[in-house]
């Protein structure tokens, strides 16, 4: 199981999928979401 450090308060984890690589899910940092495998930043 991968790690996540961001979940939602409820308990649920509304994560963006990468648009590239279609299996991996975006991070989010602040303002931006970024994908740690092609480094795809989506700035929200
Ligand atoms: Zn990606």
């Amino acid at each position: 199981m991968a790690r996540y450090e961001l979940y939602g308060e409820d308990g649920t984890a509304d994560r963006e999928q990468c648009p590239r690589c279609g299996d991996t899910f975006l991070g989010e940092y602040g303002d931006r979401r970024h994908c740690g495998k092609c480094s795809y930043t989506e700035y929200l």
